[in-house]
């Protein structure tokens, strides 16, 4: 909270908590935990069904350099970490009271250090000073030994804390710095100031002697004008310094005013270490007489993005309050050496700076795919994930908006207690889910097999974003519990990056409209904070609607397929090239492929590629790339090549991407212009659990289980076949390439994709004109329909045959239940497959491949949870766990089942890699309930008669 003006100064550093204090000290070195810990419940009903609720509380582990401490427990964890705060600060020896200064300690301290830097003792220093103060005395005439005061200002830390500890605002407000310093160099007896002026001298002039000059070359230095209408663009200009010049002088000179004690310098941009900063002329305020100065600056009103002369840009990247045209250039002296360091800014380092601060930006940045990657929707594996980490990039976020650090905690979930994990991608939270304790409570509560296999414990993090002022601004936690530590924090960060991305689009929505945007997407948000932290910087996305960058009629309207159903939208053209070789990047493979993004206007080229890559891998169906792009990859597949054309994306992107030639791109050029990709598919390495299932079974276990049902259809002499989840077709195909007794033959999926694949390949063994002797002649008919095998359709009532490999453990437990449900007592089958993974296999089967390096050594140490086989496994059962399911429904619908396996060998230890149940009807009473209002779900996509061949693509 804001201390008010009416305060006596003296309490505010009294008021100052021992976190920050902590924090003053140690900033983000001091790294709290908060651990949470379960009261036991007193009088609590041995053998309740119901669980009791048992009170949370929390302790905070604090670490510093030196050492850490760990607070008692506390049922906030606000508290929490204060009190670990205020151990640690009597560890130290800190009593906040004797620690603060008075505001006349302060004023003193102030001159004090203003009159060092006036002495010789200080000029055998090394300090960023020391150069100006060469300059000055190098100078000639009236001006002999002046040192502008935005330069001591700027160069100064230690004085410039004392001026934002006499007037917090001292910190966003450059010139109020310069009014402090001036009033104390007033009251310093060996420092001189004129009223009205900016310069500060010493009374006995400061040697020559001490400082040696020596001349350099003269330098051309790129800077870039942002100038303080909206309307204007930013432009490259050049400084040009002369060996005989002052740097601020050419500064000033661009700046249009008289000498460069009128420049005011911003705080260091961008990285700390960088010289980055920005220049502006100094508002008329500073020349006032010294005390009304001093007074209208500290009352000048924080909504300052109301004045016309406010630049928005130049504070979006500064975090100050700066007026009028800007000039943003790397220069100055350092630490370092004596001589000026420069560096040029170029258009695209601004334009990169800028997309550095939205939200996904860093993520392109740091892949440097700027136009072709996305910031994934998914965190499915730390393997999987290219560029920095979701949790790295929030940190990242909350640093360039001068944000506090985002505050992470975690909590364990008993294994005791029911099951939360499983889904990855549950459906959107609700806000009171996510906040109560009945949460745990509702879900899993139907199913038997819940629970056993959880026995580890999992966990779920939430994250806090807190201004500077300590206010919380976004609250997140995890919809889903995870494994590992890292997926569930790296989860939750992400997810807060996604919403930040949504909003960051749509900046300008009212603030009654932003809490229920939050909720919407399971976050709360304190909409009057985060909105006024945003504000400022509305030129992100306004610079997206510049008109030139409307949608290309002809080419964007194709292309734009949004999240839409596949299905309705156009399907791009992609003119891909050459032969299909069977190998498509399929959702969860990583991907390698190489491309380049040209800006094309009719037949033309303009310029050279905005971005190319050699290669470039990311994950299929994670969202790791722009839409098109990915469309496009998943249409393609091993060494074919790809072309096709989009609208352009926005003016930021692509004069980020365009590096040294972003200066020729005027907004003219861009006109009429659009983006041709050019890809090519260079390696897919396929999902996890196949590579294992390659890696590790002979023939693979995949074959093997297609295998499998194959004699087991041959032995029924099955004329109906319909396969529950047939995916790509694997199974389907292998049945045309064996002798069966098979006329027809089904398959049913969800997935869109895949039935289109699964249907070129049936198309073109059936179409194929062969051998007599070959499987698919004896084949009628074959149909492909889109549909979830939940749901009942007549049409597949009754048939000889059903198989359902690998399919339940890619569905919600209960969905799985129902598909049993379902399947027995509507489809009716005379025999049914089913193949699931054996979740006990696989520490073989995760023992086999080489472990992971990236792996954080606290996941190593409770390696005993296993992984999944598959990141869209929503489950992975237990024999046990998989009996009772079988057994249960077995009997329910009277059925028999037998249980049998591929991979492994049967009776040791720990059973199949795939375990199968093999259900058969039992003929006594073979009566199956047909129900009759559920017919007719599923849509047809693909269909073959033996005569005539008909397509629904
Ligand atoms: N049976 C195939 C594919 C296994 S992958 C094989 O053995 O190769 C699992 C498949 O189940 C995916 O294609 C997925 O789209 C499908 N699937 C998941 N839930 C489904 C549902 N409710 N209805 C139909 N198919 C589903
Ligand atoms: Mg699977």
């Amino acid at each position: 909270m804001e201390i008010g003006e009416t305060q006596p100064p003296v309490a505010k550093r009294a008021t100052l908590t021992p976190k920050a204090l902590i924090h003053q000290k140690y900033g983000d070195k001091a790294c709290y935990k908060i651990e949470e810990v379960q009261e036991a419940v007193q009088n609590g009903c041995p053998g309740l069904a119901i669980r009791q609720q048992c009170r949370s509380l929390f302790r905070c582990f604090l670490e510093l350099p030196e050492f850490s401490v760990t607070s008692e427990t506390f049922s906030k964890k606000k508290d929490a970490e204060q009190s670990a705060a205020k151990m640690a600060l009597e560890k130290l020896g800190i009593q906040p009271t004797t620690n603060k200064l008075t505001m006349q300690e302060t004023w003193d301290e102030l001159v004090a250090r203003l009159s060092y830097l006036f002495t010789n003792e200080f000029l055998s220093t090394s300090h960023p000073l020391i150069g100006h103060f060469r300059v000055a005395v190098q100078r000639e005439g009236d001006f002999y030994g002046f040192v502008p005061v935005s330069v001591i200002a700027a160069y100064d830390v230690k004085l410039n804390n004392l001026c934002k500890f006499i007037n917090q605002k001292a910190e966003t407000n450059p010139p109020l710095s310069i009014a402090l310093i001036l009033k104390a160099a007033r009251l310093s007896s060996s420092i001189c100031t004129s009223e009205g002026k900016l310069w500060i001298w010493k009374q006995n002039p400061l040697s020559p002697e001490i400082i040696h000059s020596d001349l350099k070359e003269s330098i051309q230095i790129k800077a870039m004008r942002i100038p303080c209408s909206m309307e204007k663009p930013v432009e490259t200009l050049t400084l040009n310094v002369s060996s005989k010049e002052y740097y601020l002088d050419v500064i000033a000179q661009k700046l249009g005013v008289g000498d460069c004690s009128q420049v005011i310098i911003s705080r260091t941009v961008s990285k700390a270490s960088s010289e980055m900063r920005l220049y502006f002329s100094a508002p008329k305020d500073l020349y006032l007489t010294s005390d009304s100065s001093l007074e209208v600056l500290s009352n000048m009103k924080e909504t300052v993005n109301s004045q016309s002369l406010f630049n928005a840009r130049a504070h979006y990247f500064s975090g100050q309050n700066i007026y009028g045209d800007a000039l943003l250039a790397t220069v100055g002296y350092t630490w370092k050496s004596t001589d000026l360091f420069h560096e040029d800014v170029s258009l695209a380092t601004y334009y990169r700076m800028l997309i550095c601060r939205v939200p996904d930006g860093n993520y392109k940045l740091s892949r440097e795919a700027i136009v072709a990657a996305e910031l994934p929707t998914a965190f499915t594996t730390r393997s999987n994930w290219r560029g920095s980490f979701p949790r790295e990039l929030l940190c990242m976020f909350c640093r360039q908006h001068r944000l506090s650090e985002p505050i992470f905690s975690t909590e364990k979930i008993n294994p005791s207690e029911p099951p939360l994990e499983i889904s990855k991608n549950c459906q959107k939270l609700k806000l009171s889910e996510s906040t109560s304790e009945t949460e745990h409570a509702n879900r899993g509560t139907g199913d038997a097999n819940d629970g056993e296999l959880r026995g580890q414990g999992t966990f779920k993090y939430e994250v806090r974003i807190l201004s500077k002022e300590q206010d919380v601004i976004i609250e997140c936690s995890s919809e889903d519990s995870y494994r590992r530590h890292s997926d569930a924090y790296q989860s939750v960060a992400l997810k807060v990056l996604t919403w930040l991305n949504k909003y960051f689009k749509e900046l300008d929505m009212p603030i009654e409209k932003l809490s229920c945007f939050g909720v919407d997407y399971g976050i709360r948000v304190n909409p009057q904070i985060l909105s006024g932290v945003f504000a400022l910087c509305p030129f992100v996305h306004n610079v997206q609607q510049t008109s030139v960058f409307r949608k290309c009629s002809s080419l964007g309207a194709s292309v734009s397929a949004g999240d839409s159903n596949p299905k309705e939208s156009v399907v791009p053209l992609f003119n891909i090239e050459g032969p299909d070789t069977g190998m498509s990047p399929s959702s969860g493979s990583l991907t390698c492929i190489s491309y380049s993004i040209s800006l094309v206007r009719g037949m033309e080229y303009i310029g050279e590629p905005l971005e190319s890559k050699d290669e470039f891998e990311f994950e299929i169906g994670a969202g790791a790339i722009n839409q098109q792009l990915e469309t496009c990859v998943t249409q393609m597949s091993l060494d074919q090549s790809a072309r096709f054309t989009t609208e352009l994306p926005s003016r930021d992107l692509i004069l980020g991407a365009s590096g040294e030639s972003a200066e020729a791109l005027s907004l003219q050029t861009l006109q009429g212009c659009f983006l041709e990709y050019s890809v090519k598919v260079l390696r897919v390495t396929e999902p996890l659990e196949d590579r294992m299932e390659q890696a590790l079974f002979s023939p693979p276990l995949s074959k093997q289980r297609v295998e499998y049902a194959v004699r087991l259809i041959n032995e029924s002499h099955a004329t109906t076949l319909v396969d529950f989840g047939c995916g790509s077709g694997s199974l389907l195909d292998s049945l045309l390439e064996h002798p069966t007794a098979l006329e027809k033959i089904v398959g049913v999926d969800i997935s869109w994709k895949s039935l289109c694949r699964a249907a070129k390949i049936l198309h073109s063994k059936l179409s194929m004109d062969s051998d007599p002797k070959v499987q698919s002649k004896r084949i009628s008919s074959a149909i492909l329909y889109d549909g979830s095998i939940t749901d009942f359709d007549a049409r597949l009532f009754g048939f000889d045959i059903g198989t359902c490999l690998e399919v339940i453990e890619h569905m919600e437990e209960d969905q799985a239940s129902l598909f049993g449900d379902v399947v027995l007592s509507s489809f009716c089958p005379q025999i049914l497959i089913v193949s699931t993974p054996n979740y006990e296999y696989n520490p073989i089967l995760q023992r086999g491949t080489s472990p992971n390096k990236e792996d954080d050594l606290e996941e190593k140490t409770q390696s005993l949870p296993f992984k999944f086989r598959n990141h869209d496994h929503k489950f992975e059962w237990t024999r046990e766990q998989f009996n009772s399911w079988a057994s249960n429904l077995a009997s329910r619908y009277n059925y028999s089942v037998e249980f049998d396996g591929v991979g492994g060998s049967p009776g040791v230890e720990p059973g199949f890699a795939s375990q199968i149940a093999v259900f058969r009807k039992n003929t006594i009473q073979a009566d199956c309930l047909r129900d009759g209002k559920a017919a007719g779900h599923y849509e047809v996509l693909w269909e073959w008669t033996s005569n005539t061949s008909r397509s629904a693509l």
